[in-house]
């Protein structure tokens, strides 16, 4: 049996955070891999390495001295290095970052930097093989990840490796330069390992004991979630971000590996399950809901639209010749509609909607603004009698107005558009109906 373990940046902030790590990890003797972030804030004004990092770099890229704003970061590590009581010096590896940034070697190499030497100081905490994950992780030339030559040298070198610290966030590209995933690619990283390790389970240690059923700035001190399906959670991805890197599961997806979200700062907890299914009913009903406000919607009129082949390929292709991409479509015989992002959406308006004129000769096209987004998902929904109705009745009581319903294929979610102003409350009744009103 084996874990990868990965941890986020305020796990790793300080001294006094690695040694909380250092205890989970030498708790159970299967967590064999570790994937650490660079040290995140040790307090809410505090600065990311990683900020710190870039910040340092576009003063090199100017030309102009970044001694100040690299000994800062030095004073980062040296702390935690000095609280850990550890024979360590980073001395000769900041001579070498000194040098690639007078050379100009690119803000994603120095990015990468924050996760390479919180790896070094882990793997010599630890007494863990280091393996550098520009030597493991790989880009294509066109930047994309590279996940059959990845798995194929990293599982092989994990095999020499029975116990390794592989830094999150970076790889390389074809020609050895260093590249980054996006922010909170650690994440990513993390599944990638738990795949070519084979590893049974990905635990994924941040500071929050899982999802929460609803965001907790809108319901006051709301219900986890124990078990949640891949599917429910792409489903919630409106949700997921702040939590977990949203690429995060298709490594582990594939190999069927569960990830455990986990609370370094509480670790009796156990957290929220991510499976690829499961036959535990969840406790409500729902699972989750998540929602986003600014979106537009673009409904199309034409006459006879129900027997026109082609129409919707046509209504679309005027948003992507304008490289929008939509949220959802929903129609009716004579209407259909488009909810796309309405920042996204704004300063293309009127390019698009000649688009669509031109492609698709409708009837009439009304644009509507200032829409927010609530999904409601439940692995649950597919067998309970009266979801639909409990919805919108919650909603009919605190008088939200109902503007678009779709209820997803696979009848796991149900999609809301209601006004950005009464985004808030529209929530709060769906959460307190099925949540507080058990029934
Ligand atoms: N350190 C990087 C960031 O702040 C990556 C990570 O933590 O996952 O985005």
């Amino acid at each position: 049996m084996s874990k990868v373990v990965k941890f986020g940046g305020s796990s790793l902030a300080s001294a006094e955070q690695f040694e909380k790590v250092g205890a989970i990890i030498r708790a159970e003797e299967e967590r064999r891999y570790v994937v650490p972030s660079a040290p995140g804030k040790r307090f809410k004004e505090d600065t990311k390495v990683t900020d710190m990092l870039y910040g340092c770099y576009a003063i090199a890229e100017d030309g102009k001295d970044f001694k100040k704003e690299l000994n800062a970061i030095k004073d980062r590590y040296n702390e935690i290095i000095a609280g850990l009581k550890l024979e360590l010096s980073l001395e000769k590896e900041f001579e070498v970052i000194e040098k690639n940034f007078k050379k100009k070697a690119g803000s994603n190499y120095a990015a990468s930097r924050g996760e390479y030497l919180n790896g070094i100081i882990m793997a010599n905490y630890l007494g863990y093989d280091f393996i550098d994950a520009a030597e493991v992780i790989f880009f294509d030339e066109n930047g994309d990840f590279d996940a059959d030559k990845t798995n194929e040298v990293l599982s092989k070198r994990l095999e020499k490796s029975p116990k390794a610290v592989v830094p999150g966030f970076y790889g390389a590209l074809p020609d050895g330069t260093v590249k980054t995933f996006s922010r909170g690619g650690s994440d990513v990283t993390g599944s990638i390992v738990a795949k070519a390790a084979k590893a049974d389970i990905y635990e994924n240690w941040t500071d929050v004991s899982g999802f929460l059923i609803a965001d907790p700035r809108i319901i006051n001190n709301p219900k986890g979630i124990e078990v949640i399906t891949y599917k429910e959670l792409r489903e919630l991805s409106y949700m997921g971000a702040g939590v977990l890197h949203e690429d995060a599961i298709f490594p582990v997806r594939q190999e069927g590996i569960p990830i455990n979200i986990r609370n370094t700062n509480a670790p009796a907890d156990n957290g929220t399950w991510i499976v690829g299914s499961t036959c535990q009913k969840s406790k409500y009903t729902i699972t989750g809901i998540a929602g986003k406000k600014g979106f537009c919607s673009i409904n199309i009129e034409k006459d006879m639209m129900n027997s026109e082949v082609g129409f919707g390929r046509k209504v679309l292709q005027a948003f992507e010749e304008n490289g929008i991409s939509f949220e959802h479509v929903p129609s009716g015989i004579d209407t259909m509609t488009v909810f796309v992002h309405q920042d996204e959406f704004m300063h293309k308006e009127q390019k698009v909607v000649a688009g669509i004129n031109r492609l698709a000769k409708p009837d009439a096209i009304e644009i509507e603004s200032d829409l927010a987004l609530i999904a409601v998902v439940g692995r649950g929904m597919k067998n309970a009698r009266g979801t639909a109705g409990r919805i919108f009745s919650a909603l009919a009581h605190v008088n939200v107005n109902v503007r678009m319903i779709d209820q997803g294929s696979s009848e796991q979610n149900i999609i809301i558009g209601v006004a950005n102003s009464d985004f808030e409350n529209a929530i709060r009744a769906i959460y307190d109906i099925f949540v507080e009103t058990q029934i």
